[in-house]
């Protein structure tokens, strides 16, 4: 069950509230993010909840059935929006794009990329100045000096800036810089860094874990969610299968099943979703046909010469491409 408080409560009505919730046999976690103040209530007793929505202070009250909470949609039928500023929402009636390359590699290949986006009208530019990568001994990123040089070319055109953060001691330092907080599949568990991500006030967007289920991607979002952050966006991004024909398998089942219990955005991402260029640009318009309020994908003026995951990655003719095919998917969608 999850109770909205008023904005204004007083400390004994939710005295009064949280008594009759014990006694009632439930446990409840009082949550406040920046928009609302909940009670997360926790038990298995049946309830009248006629006789909690009485109660002084209390605005609305919701059964919700679902493991996760507040993330899913029994409770909050309208879908989340998320406004980056600049007449940029993600989870709006337009699918929003987010490309750029995967790791930020010099001032060069950045300006490139960013006059790519500026001309096809991408707002949102994604690159990894952290990487998390399988061996140690590949590119790990150019850390926060990558990340300065990123919106240093960014800002000035408009360009908001989405990147991973692996770990909660980069937070402080990322944030003058960063629109939106990625959490890699690697870290989709990382239950210390999704409590962290709770305690800012920036959207943080959720890759779904390399075998991670459906379930387990909205309970990282739950934990995002009550540790005071509303501003959440789920991504598919492929999961590891038996299959072995491309890198991972993209799930497309689950963008339908995420919109279905969560009222939260979701993006697809092909590029990881099946690791293959020449696959990606259909599995991104499928993923819109699919119901995702959009799409990440990973771009660069030399594939070939990137300095990680050039195999997945479009060039600038491919991303023009399929740029121009979501516009004209959007005018049917719509
Ligand atoms: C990335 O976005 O470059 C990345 C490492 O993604 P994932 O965490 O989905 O593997
Ligand atoms: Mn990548």
């Amino acid at each position: 069950m999850i109770i909205q408080l008023a904005n204004r409560i007083e400390e004994k009505d939710k005295s009064i509230i949280n008594d009759f919730l014990k006694k009632a046999g439930f446990v409840s976690t009082e949550v406040v993010t920046q928009f609302q103040t909940y009670l997360v209530c926790i038990g298995k007793n049946n309830i009248d909840i006629r006789s909690v929505g009485n109660l002084t202070g209390v605005k609305d009250v919701h059964v919700v059935s679902d493991s996760y909470k507040l993330v899913s949609k029994k409770w909050k039928t309208d879908y989340t929006k998320i406004e980056l500023g600049n007449e940029i929402v993600i989870g709006g009636k337009q699918p929003v794009i987010m490309a750029g390359p995967c790791s930020v590699e010099s001032e060069q290949q950045i300006e490139k990329i960013a006059m790519h986006l500026y001309k096809n009208n991408v707002k949102i530019m994604r690159g990894g100045v952290f990487k998390p990568r399988s061996s140690p001994y590949a590119f790990r990123g150019l850390g926060i000096d990558g990340l300065k040089m990123m919106y240093g070319i960014c800002k000035p055109l408009g360009i908001k800036i989405i990147t991973e953060v692996m770990q909660e001691s980069q937070l402080e330092a990322m944030m003058p810089y960063v629109d939106v907080f990625q959490v890699g599949a690697r870290n989709s568990q990382n239950f210390n860094l999704l409590d962290a991500l709770g305690q800012i006030d920036k959207p943080v967007l959720i890759k779904r874990g390399i075998s991670g289920t459906i379930e387990e991607l909205l309970h990282s979002a739950e934990y995002v969610f009550c540790k005071g952050n509303e501003k959440l966006i789920l991504c598919e991004r492929g999961i590891r299968t038996f299959e072995t024909a491309y890198r991972n398998t993209f799930d497309i089942n689950a963008i339908q099943v995420l919109k279905d219990k969560s009222h939260l955005p979701v993006i697809a991402d092909p590029s990881h979703g099946v690791g293959v260029r020449s696959y990606v640009s259909k599995l991104a318009l499928s993923s819109l046909v699919s119901g995702a309020d959009g799409v990440i994908f990973e771009v660069h003026e030399k594939p070939e010469e990137a300095l990680s995951d050039g195999q997945q990655t479009l060039n600038f003719a491919e991303s023009t491409e399929l740029i121009d095919k979501i516009h004209v998917l959007n005018s049917v969608l719509i």
